[in-house]
């Protein structure tokens, strides 16, 4: 089992740095058991990190982390059922199922996070009848607390599963997970800018109506980017090489970055240089395969919060969003994100037991945000809202457990798993108590 010295860790958005006291990269489940064997003997706690990719400190520790990148390939392929390692990156599994003629039925907005990191904090893509990617997931391998290397699926161990596919990291270590996969599809996407007013008046629609739909809304303007996302049976409009690269590389990225750091250098320009950003939304369709369409590289480092309410909450909290985006003292550098999800059963998945909505706000990092997450986390917390586990926010185990009618549950396997918390760290203490 590799071990070494660890440097200091620092998640994507770089707001999180800790210094664990060891990295452990075990490349077997034996191996995971015996790292938190010796670290509960020797009185530290353990941590399995994904890519970083989470705003909160949910993978931060100070103990063990664990790096699952030696336990990151593909296992078995029964049908639609794939087992691959914990640590795979979704590009890497994206990758691989392709080559098996298949895919995951829906991905979020990138696919840099390792399938048991994007799992534990319920990671989400858009489409009404889809609810976040842990619903895809048939089983899991989990070494807990005491180094038992447990089974989980709907009929084995039944409350584990329904509790550990958005686990946190506080029930054990994933290892391996099985997931039901569709045939490969190609999607056609289509992108187009519409007046805000009308994006929310027919945004129900929009969701009812295409299979994945989401909007982008620029602040300080009436303007929207709609992107719908639909199956297709044939690849027949690629997008050429060069304006791939133009939309992704130089507009999102390049183009966008110059817009974020000449805001953040000189604030009042802001509101102008978005507007002129929002005039450049441009029509765009074209084909591809699904995870080519479904995930953008994104350069532009920002933190982000993101909420997840029920469905017909959208128009009364977008109203509230506005007005507190309006009333800042400084500017919001980056878009809003609209998103929808089905609801689900995952005990403490975001989507649990309803539809959803989901508003996402983001700043330009070395921009003040948290007055604005603050405000914003104030009006969802009135309306039901739950908060992405792996983005920025300040609820505590006591605010969240009405909202979660399973939070209990979810703590009583928690209990019985991890009764002494080696897996523990100052986020799961604050959100799970
Ligand atoms: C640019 C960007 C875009 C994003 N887009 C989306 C999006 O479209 N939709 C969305 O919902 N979210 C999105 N996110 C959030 C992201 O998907 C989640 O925060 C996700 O959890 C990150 O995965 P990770 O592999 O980086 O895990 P980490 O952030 O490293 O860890 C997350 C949690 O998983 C736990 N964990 C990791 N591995 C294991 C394991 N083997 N066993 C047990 N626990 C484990 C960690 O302990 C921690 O609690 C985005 C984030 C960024 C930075």
């Amino acid at each position: 089992m590799a071990t070494t010295a660890a440097p200091t860790w620092r998640n994507w958005a770089g707001n999180q740095r800790v210094h664990p006291a060891r990295i452990v990269s075990p490349a077997s489940a034996g191996e995971v058991a015996a790292a938190i064997t010796q670290a509960a003997a020797g009185g530290l706690t353990v941590k399995a990190v994904g890519s970083g990719h989470s705003f909160t400190g949910a993978a931060a520790t100070d103990g063990v982390q664990l790096r699952l990148d030696r336990l990151a390939g593909l296992r078995t392929v029964d049908g639609h059922l794939v087992t691959v390692g914990a640590g795979m990156t979704l590009a890497a599994l994206n990758t691989a199922l392709a080559r098996h003629g298949l895919a995951l039925p829906n991905l979020g907005d990138i696919d840099a996070q390792t399938v048991a990191g994007a799992l534990a904090t319920g990671t989400h893509g858009t489409g009404a009848g889809y609810g976040c990617l842990s619903t895809f997931v048939e089983g899991f391998e989990l070494v807990t607390a005491a180094g038992e290397v447990l089974s989980c699926s709907a009929t084995e161990r039944p409350d584990v599963f329904a509790a550990g596919r958005v686990g946190l990291g506080a029930l054990g270590v994933v290892t391996a997970v099985t997931l039901r996969c569709v045939d490969a599809f190609v999607l056609r996407a289509d992108e187009r800018p519409l007046p805000l007013a009308e994006t929310l008046g027919r945004f129900a629609e929009f969701a009812a109506g295409n299979e994945h739909v989401e909007f982008y809304w620029m602040p300080y303007t009436q303007r929207t980017l709609v992107k719908r996302n639909n199956r297709v049976a044939a690849h027949d409009q690629p997008m050429s090489r060069l304006r791939r690269w133009w939309e992704t590389d130089f507009l999102q990225n390049t183009a966008f970055g110059a817009v974020c750091r000449t805001g953040r250098a000189l604030p009042r320009l802001a509101p102008g240089l978005l507007r002129t950003t929002a005039k450049a939304f441009s029509p765009l369709t074209y084909t591809d395969r699904s995870d080519r369409v479904f995930v953008t590289p994104r350069r532009v480092r920002f933190v982000e919060m993101e909420y997840g309410l029920p469905r017909e909450a959208l128009p009364e909290a977008f109203a509230g969003l506005r007005r507190i985006v309006a009333g800042l003292p400084f500017p919001v550098l980056l878009p809003v994100e609209v998103r929808v999800t089905a609801a689900d059963d995952i005990w403490l998945s975001p989507g649990y037991g309803r539809d959803s909505v989901y508003l996402a706000i983001h700043q330009y990092v070395g921009m003040p945000y948290e007055p604005y997450f603050r405000a914003f986390e104030t009006l969802c917390s009135t309306m039901d809202g739950r908060p992405h586990w792996g983005k920025l926010h300040w609820r505590d185990a006591e605010s969240l457990r009405p909202t979660y009618p399973r939070f209990d549950d979810f703590r009583a396997v928690r209990d019985a798993l991890d009764p002494d918390r080696v897996f523990a760290n100052a986020y799961t203490q604050r959100v799970l108590g």
